[in-house]
C-alpha cells in the first residue's frame, strides 16, 4: 500500500479538525452493550486535545435513511464519551448548517463537539458534494478514523476529501498496518483460515486468498462443499451443492499457486445425524502442525458451530494455539469478523493475537482484495491546499 498522511505529519494546534469516527455502538433495549468503538476511537482524540486541536466529530448511528428520528440520536453516545474524556463536550443536533457552526464557535481549542447523525441527512449516503462541501466547511483538516466505514463511498468518508486534506487516524493507521503485515508484505510461509456457514458468502475472498497465501485451511459449513467437489459424503451436514464447480476451481487454483489447501480429514456430528457441526481432532492436529510452519496467520469464520458447545472444541484449540505461538514465537496473527471475535473471546484469548478488526464488512472486502472508496481518498491525500 502506498503512503498516506498521519498526526505525525500535519499541525493541528489550533486547528478545526473533523474527525471522522465510527460510533455506531450496538444498542440493546436502550442499553449500550458495548463500547469498544469508543474506547477504540480514544486514542486519536486525545492526542488531537493534547496539541490543543478543537476536536470535531462526525458518525453515523444506525439507519435513519435520511430522516431524523429522536431514537437514533447521538446524543446519548456523545455523553458516553464525555465519560471517558476530561475535557468540555458538547453536542449539535445537526452536523451542517447554523446549529453546528454554533457549537464549533463556542468550543474551545482542546475540546469537543459531536454533531448530530450523519445519516439524518440523504446527502450522506449518496456522497451529494454539497452535503460534503457543507462538512468540509466545519474545519480545516479531515482526519479519517473509521476504517470500518471506509468500503462505503458516502460524504463524509470520501467526498469531503474533495474540500479538506484527509489525514489518516491513530485506529486507522493501526488497522492499515495490520492489514498490511498480513497480505501486502507478509513474513511467509503466511496461512489463511476461512470457516463460516457458506461458501456464497465467501467466494470472492477464498479466490483473492489462493493467488497470495501458502496455507488455506477450509473449515466450518463451507468446507462442506469442497468435501462434496471431492466426491465425499457429507449426509445432512450444511451445503451448497450448486457451487461445487467453483470449488473445484479453487481447488485446482490452489495446486497451480502451490498454496496448501487444509480441509477436514476428519469431523464431529451430533450423537443422532450425519451433520458436521466442527472439524475433528485429526484436522485440529493437522492445522496446529502448518501453524508451526507459519510466520503469519490471517483468520475470518469459525470452523465450527461455536455457539452450540461441544461443537467449539476445534474453533476454540486453535485460537488457543495460535493466541500462545504469538505470545511465545513471534507468529503474526490477525482475526476478523463479528462471530470470529466471538469466538476468539469465547477461547479466553482475544487480546491475545497481534491485531483483531472489529471492521466487519470493511475487513472482509480488504481481503477479497477491494479497493476500498474511502482508503482511495486517504491515500489521494484530498484536497492539497
Ligand atoms: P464472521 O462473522 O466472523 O465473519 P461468519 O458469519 O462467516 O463469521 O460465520 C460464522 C457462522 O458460521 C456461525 O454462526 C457458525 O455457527 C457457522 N458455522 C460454522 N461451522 C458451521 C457448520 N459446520 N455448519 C453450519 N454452520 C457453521
Ligand atoms: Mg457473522
Amino acid at each position: 500500500m502506498s503512503s498516506f498522511l498521519t498526526l505525525d505529519h500535519v499541525n493541528v494546534t489550533r486547528q478545526n479538525v473533523v474527525v471522522r469516527l465510527d460510533l455506531n455502538i450496538p444498542v440493546k433495549n436502550q442499553h449500550i452493550s458495548d463500547e469498544t468503538r469508543i474506547v477504540r476511537s480514544l486514542t486519536t482524540i486525545k492526542e488531537l486535545l493534547d496539541k490543543e486541536a478543537k476536536v470535531i466529530i462526525l458518525s453515523h448511528f444506525g439507519r435513519p435513511k435520511g430522516q431524523a428520528s429522536a431514537a437514533l440520536s447521538l446524543a446519548p453516545v456523545a455523553r458516553i464519551l464525555k465519560q471517558h474524556l476530561s475535557c468540555p463536550v458538547s453536542f449539535a443536533d445537526n452536523c451542517i448548517g447554523e446549529a453546528a457552526a454554533f457549537a464549533i464557535r463556542h468550543t474551545p481549542y482542546g475540546g469537543v463537539v459531536v454533531l448530530e447523525n450523519l445519516r439524518f441527512h440523504d446527502g450522506e449516503e449518496e456522497n451529494s458534494p454539497a452535503f460534503a462541501e457543507h462538512l468540509a466547511r466545519l474545519g480545516d483538516l479531515f482526519v479519517n478514523d473509521a476504517f470500518s466505514c471506509s468500503h462505503r463511498a458516502h460524504a463524509s468518508v470520501v467526498g469531503i476529501g474533495d474540500y479538506l486534506p484527509v489525514i489518516a487516524g491513530r485506529a486507522m493507521e493501526a488497522e492499515l498496518r495490520a492489514l498490511e503485515s498480513i497480505l501486502t508484505t507478509p513474513k511467509r510461509p503466511v496461512m489463511a483460515i476461512a470457516g463460516g456457514s457458506k461458501v456464497s458468502t465467501k467466494l470472492e475472498l477464498l479466490t483473492n486468498l489462493i493467488s497470495k497465501v501458502d496455507y488455506l485451511v477450509l473449515g466450518g459449513g463451507m468446507a462442506n462443499t469442497f468435501l462434496l467437489a471431492q466426491g465425499q459424503d457429507i449426509g445432512e451436514s450444511l451445503a451448497e451443492p450448486d457451487l461445487v464447480p467453483q470449488a473445484q476451481a479453487i481447488i485446482n487454483k490452489a495446486k497451480t499457486n502451490n498454496c496448501t489447501l487444509i480441509l477436514p480429514e476428519d469431523y464431529v456430528c451430533p450423537e443422532e445425524s450425519f451433520k458436521i457441526m466442527d472439524i475433528g481432532p485429526r484436522t485440529v492436529t493437522r492445522i496446529q502442525a502448518a501453524i508451526d510452519d507459519c510466520k503469519t496467520i490471517v483468520w475470518n469464520g469459525p470452523v465450527g458451530v461455536f455457539e452450540v458447545p461441544p461443537f467449539d472444541k476445534g474453533s476454540v484449540a486453535l485460537a488457543q494455539y495460535i493466541a500462545t505461538k504469538t505470545q511465545t514465537n513471534g507468529l503474526i496473527s490477525v482475526a476478523g469478523g463479528g462471530d470470529t471475535l466471538a469466538c476468539l473471546n469465547k477461547a479466553g484469548v482475544g487480546a491475545q493475537f497481534t491485531y483483531t478488526s472489529t471492521a466487519g464488512g470493511a475487513f472482509l472486502e480488504w481481503l477479497e482484495g477491494k479497493t476500498l472508496a474511502g482508503i482511495s481518498m486517504l491515500l489521494s491525500g484530498g484536497k492539497r491546499s
